[in-house]
């Protein structure tokens, strides 16, 4: 077996759920190369070199692979790729956006959200919102997916030795071209490699409530904050907040989910946390099914006490 991991990273450090793909391809398996695709990317190139398990690092540096646009790295995926018996790239935007495009250039049907290795050829993925587990064996000579980095442990970032090679691959003017990216700072960590998140939902009331009572409970505890679509829809809180089936799947230590109901929308991002606590009024809300922890009572009184008290 010979494995290609794409890199998602942003010119300067490798995101975490890179180390996941990684820790997915050592269950297939075989050989593990990584290809970072960037600029001024060498950065990246040594971090990856570092990964256990890792023994090369492809190294394709080129001003158009800037913003990893999908139209620019999909061509070179595709040609570096094509000796390769897999191809897997983190289930994160990025992966999400360039992936299906290289499938389609080497003719494969790609297979998202991988969550578990069964065997080198069949694989495990969440459908219908995380309700089913499909089992799906792929009968294509090059197996492209993408992995969900809340299945597989990350593998370790230092130990490895990969030697660094450079490469060259022509970059074909894409029709596509870079115009701006607005992006929400935080200092609070990522909400997907976060080990601590606290949510909030319709239930907060506003944008303001979610300053006053989940932030500051949120820098306590050193937390993310994340949120509900509804309270993402009510425009509370920015859209990259979102936690679910179409936001982000989170996997954290700890989920805090306040004045959240608990739709399977919902549940589908974040059942999967080690220990998730719900502080909701009403006690027969569904969120109590799925919590280790729960407080029926009314988050405006509760919520303060609880950040006082840590
Ligand atoms: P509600 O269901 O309105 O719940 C609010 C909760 O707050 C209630 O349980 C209430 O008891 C509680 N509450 C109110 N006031 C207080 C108080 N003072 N103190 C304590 N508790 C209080 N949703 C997602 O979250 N993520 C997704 O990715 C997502 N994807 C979707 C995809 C599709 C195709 C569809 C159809 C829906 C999706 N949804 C998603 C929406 C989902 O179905 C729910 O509508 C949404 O999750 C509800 O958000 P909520 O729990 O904040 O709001």
């Amino acid at each position: 077996m010979s494995i290609l991991v794409i890199a998602d990273h942003d010119n300067k450090a490798l995101k975490p759920a890179t180390l996941n793909t990684v820790g997915a391809a050592a269950k297939i398996g075989g050989d593990i190369h990584i290809l970072v695709c960037g600029a001024d990317s060498s950065p990246v190139a040594a971090q990856a070199a570092k990964i256990s398990g890792v023994s090369k690092v492809l190294l394709a540096d080129h001003e158009n692979f800037k913003h990893a646009l999908a139209e620019s790295l999909a061509p070179v995926i595709a040609e570096i790729g094509k000796t390769y018996t897999h191809i897997l790239a983190p289930a994160t935007t990025f992966g999400k956006n360039i992936l299906p495009r290289a499938a389609a250039l080497l003719d494969v049907q790609p297979l998202s959200e991988v969550s578990a290795v069964l065997s080198t050829d069949t694989f495990e993925r969440p459908i219908y919102g995380g309700q089913a587990i499909a089992t799906v064996k792929s009968k294509d000579a090059i197996k492209m997916m993408t992995i969900r980095a809340t299945g597989f442990d990350a593998a370790p970032a230092n130990g490895g030795s990969a030697s660094i090679e450079n490469i060259i691959v022509s970059t074909p003017a894409a029709s596509t071209v870079f115009k701006g990216m607005e992006v929400s700072k935080s200092d609070r960590p990522e909400l997907t490699a976060a080990k601590i998140v606290v949510s909030g939902g319709r239930g907060v009331g506003s944008g303001e409530n979610f300053n006053t009572y989940i932030e500051p409970l949120a820098d306590k505890l050193g937390a993310a904050v994340g949120a509900s679509r509804a309270a993402v829809d009510a425009g509370y809180v920015p859209n990259d907040y979102q936690v679910g089936q179409t936001g982000k799947v989170v996997a954290p230590d700890l989920y805090v989910a306040i004045g959240i109901s608990g739709a399977i929308q919902h549940l589908a991002g974040m059942k999967d946390s080690k220990v998730i606590v719900a502080i909701n009024k009403d006690g027969d809300a569904p969120i109590f099914q799925v919590a280790d922890y729960g407080i029926v009572d009314d988050l405006f009184t509760l919520v303060p006490e609880l950040t006082d008290k840590i």
